[in-house]
């Protein structure tokens, strides 16, 4: 019998291929090894998913593995193992899970050359220079922390938020050496450490008696309990017992201020894995954290993929943000994956979050996970006041109250920092002319131009259409155009207006998007003189602002009616997640919250009772309706150039699969509430079923019966399991 092996490959279709392994390898066949195979009229890259294959075609019609690229497997068994499950549960084809799972570099047959990162270290003259001027701020912290950590990459450096100005100058006044190679096994600096409080103890403790075992854990703590802290004393017992630790964080959560305090904690023991790394520099983090030269991987959702040389804690910060759950192609949640790696490696996984999302309070309830809470804010810190204000009938100033505008006056007028949140950016949302009644609606999808006053622009949310801003009405050529509603573009102009004597900074993605741009505004904010910041929910993660003692809330009534029944629980998220930017030991703070409807129940839980009472009504209602997490559901998404091409593919689905009884139910084609969007128009079919392997069942059925189908060519289709959106 000829030897086969079975290679993913990275093509859309849900499953692995068989090839011949032919003699004059002259090795044998390891799962998780690159090779290169013949695919069609291509030569493709691929990796080994199962040896010892077997299958009914004959080898003289079989093709034969070319070439073996790696001397010893690049995936570790126990991610091809994973990278199998992922592909099942998600109905996914396993060849794009396999190559997400590699870092870019490894994609392609030829192994680009990297460069080794370039160490420094203090000089050892040292002690002879000139101490660095008092006024050299950035040069004498960056030279104490290289003190501290031993050695520092230029890309480590950049990462900690200083420039290369800031490097090369030291480099320049000797006060920095290159160093030869990286110092091995750097040690741990557990210099000034906070006592820990008693709610942080029974953490620390109920997570250090769990390491070497599988065990899940729900840190449930309001901002500023010391979550954080908890995370570096869990780490530090982890790695005590020889075993690594993987963090993963949001998107934008890995600021300077959370790397620099694990890097003072551990320092030269930290990889990270994040958007901001060239190709080379992924590659070259991730073969430490392999290797087992660095202890602790801190990383955004994919790092959830690295192969550990010991794996013995995972921890999930801020694990309600939905930027765990990849939104196009392979839908994957990291926090979940995280779990499931827990479990594979037998080590605990900690959730933490000071919003944690109902799955998590749902699988408290059900004792799957452990609860461990830190009720108070560390060093003493009170929590903010929460204030509705009832807007009905009020005259607004650009959309904002006149109580708004007073209370933002007082805090300036105390010199503490004001924050006004709005999650819309741009001028303003919609453009009308007053005369005919004209809307600038985007020619691609079902949704109006947001008008970019500054840049003069039109552009459209959804598809990023772009077109100069009219200066008449198209249709009427009146000149009376009207802008409707405040974005925070208007908000920053109006406040400036209001107050012309304190700098007001806008942060959101138009005033972010240049790099470094983000953290120089932050850099202006923590210098805490008086000032005003308006933005969208880019303030509500990773940043904290200690002086920021009011925080005002425009709008907030969208979501709480949003058509997706998860609405609630993100405004409620949101909205504690940016109240708790506010406030620190010594600086009460308060937050105004503006809405129309300051009766609706779940605002009144939200604002009387907190976040966790909220939480608990909402789940109720979840359980009244059996909605997820109760349930279990999924979604099949298609779009086409024409409403009617996408619904039919999805009626062939539904009407091929059995009909919906108690188990399980099917709704649809529905069409989205924007139902086109770039061109394109979209529509869903939602399953649901009280059992997980009920939804997987009909949810495998699906995709086969859907494979099968005759496709007109403009038809994209995905599958989305545990979706967090409904379209
Ligand atoms: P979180 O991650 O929950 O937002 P952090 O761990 O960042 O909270 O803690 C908030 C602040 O309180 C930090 O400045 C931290 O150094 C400090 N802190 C944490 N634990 C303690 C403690 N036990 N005693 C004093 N200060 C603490
Ligand atoms: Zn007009
Ligand atoms: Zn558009």
């Amino acid at each position: 019998m000829p030897k086969l092996v079975t290679v993913a490959v990275p093509c859309p279709l849900r499953r692995g291929f068989d090839y011949l392994w032919p003699e004059e390898l002259q090795r044998q066949a390891e799962l998780g090894m690159r090779v290169s195979i013949p695919f069609g009229p291509r030569r493709l890259v691929g990796v080994i998913i199962a040896t010892n294959s077997s299958n009914d075609i004959p080898s003289s019609k079989m093709k034969a593995v070319l070439k073996v690229l790696d001397n010893k497997p690049t995936l570790p068994q126990d991610l091809v193992r994973l990278a199998s499950w992922a592909a099942d549960y998600y109905h996914h084809p396993i060849g794009d899970c396999v190559q997400q799972m590699l870092p870019v570099v490894l994609r392609k047959a030829e192994q680009a050359k990297e460069k080794p990162a370039q160490y420094w270290q203090c000089s050892t003259q040292l002690n002879q220079l000139p101490p660095l001027s008092t006024r050299a701020h950035q040069q004498r912290s960056l030279l104490s922390i290289i003190e501290q950590s031993g050695q520092l990459s230029r890309r480590q450096i950049k990462d900690l938020g200083y420039s290369n100005n800031v490097l090369n100058s030291l480099i320049n006044g000797g006060y920095l050496a290159k160093a030869d190679a990286p110092l091995a096994n750097a040690t741990t600096a557990y210099a000034n450490k906070p006592t820990l409080n008693s709610e942080q103890n029974v953490a620390v403790n109920a997570i250090a008696a769990s390491l070497g075992r599988f065990d899940r854990f729900l840190l449930d703590g309001v901002t500023g309990s010391g979550k954080t802290e908890v995370y570096l004393r869990a780490i530090e017992e982890c790695i005590a017992r020889d075993e690594q630790a993987l963090v993963l964080i949001p998107e934008i959560g890995l600021t300077p201020q959370t790397l620099h305090r694990f890097e003072q904690r551990f320092p030269g023991n930290i990889s990270t894995l994040h958007s901001g790394l060239s190709d080379g520099e992924r590659l070259q983090n991730w073969q430490k954290i392999q290797s087992g030269e660095h202890k602790i991987l801190l990383g955004t959702r994919s790092a959830v993929f690295t192969p550990f040389d010991k794996l013995g804690l995972i921890i999930v910060d801020e694990e309600h943000d939905a930027s765990y759950k990849q939104q196009d192609g392979w839908r994957y949640s990291a926090r979940d994956i995280a779990v499931k790696r827990g479990s594979d490696h037998g080590c605990p996984v900690v959730l933490g979050s000071a919003t944690p999302s109902l799955d998590s309070l749902h699988n408290v309830a059900q004792a799957r996970y452990q609860l461990l809470e830190l009720r108070e804010r560390a060093g003493g810190a009170s929590a903010p006041a929460i204030r509705l204000l009832d807007i009905r009938d009020e005259s607004l100033n650009e959309g904002l109250s006149k109580s708004l505008l007073d209370a933002t006056t007082r805090t300036l007028d105390a010199g503490n920092q004001a924050l006004i949140f709005l999650n819309r950016r741009g001028f303003s949302p919609q453009l009308q002319c007053h005369s005919c009644g004209w809307l600038a609606n985007c020619q691609a999808c079902d949704a109006k131009m947001t008008v970019h006053f500054g840049r003069r622009e039109l552009r459209c949310h959804h598809c990023d259409a772009s077109e100069s801003l009219p200066t008449a009405c198209p249709q009427c050529h009146n000149h009376q155009l009207i802008f409707k509603g405040p974005g925070t573009e208007r908000l920053e102009l109006s406040l400036k207006h209001h107050f012309p004597d304190v700098p007001v900074i806008r942060i959101d993605r138009d005033t972010t998007s240049a790099k470094g741009s983000m953290q120089s505004l932050v850099d202006d904010i923590r210098t805490g003189k008086p000032c005003i910041l308006v933005g969208t929910q880019m303030l509500a993660k990773g940043h904290h602002f200690p002086d920021v003692t009011l925080v005002g809330i425009v709008d907030i009534d969208g979501g709480l009616f949003s058509a997706d029944f998860r609405g609630p629980e993100r405004s409620g998220q949101l909205l504690i997640q940016v109240a708790g930017r506010a406030g620190r030991a010594d600086k009460l703070g308060t937050v105004y919250i503006q809405t129309h409807c300051p009766d609706h129940p779940a605002l009144q839980a939200l604002v009387n009772n907190g976040y966790q009472p909220f939480a608990q009504q909402l789940l109720a209602e979840r359980q009244l309706f059996s909605l997820p997490p109760i349930s279990f559901s999924a979604v099949i998404r298609a779009d086409a150039t024409t409403l009617q091409g996408a619904e039919e593919f999805l009626t062939q689905i539904r009407t091929a699969l059995p009909v919906g009884d108690t188990q399980w139910s099917i709704v649809g084609p529905l069409p989205a509430p924007m139902t086109r969007k770039a061109g394109r128009f979209r529509s869903a079919l939602i399953l649901q079923a009280e059992r997980r392997s009920v939804l997987h069942g009909h949810l495998h059925l699906a995709c086969h019966i859907a494979d099968q189908l005759n496709k007109p060519q403009n038809l994209r289709w995905s599958v989305d399991v545990d979706p967090i959106d409904l379209f």
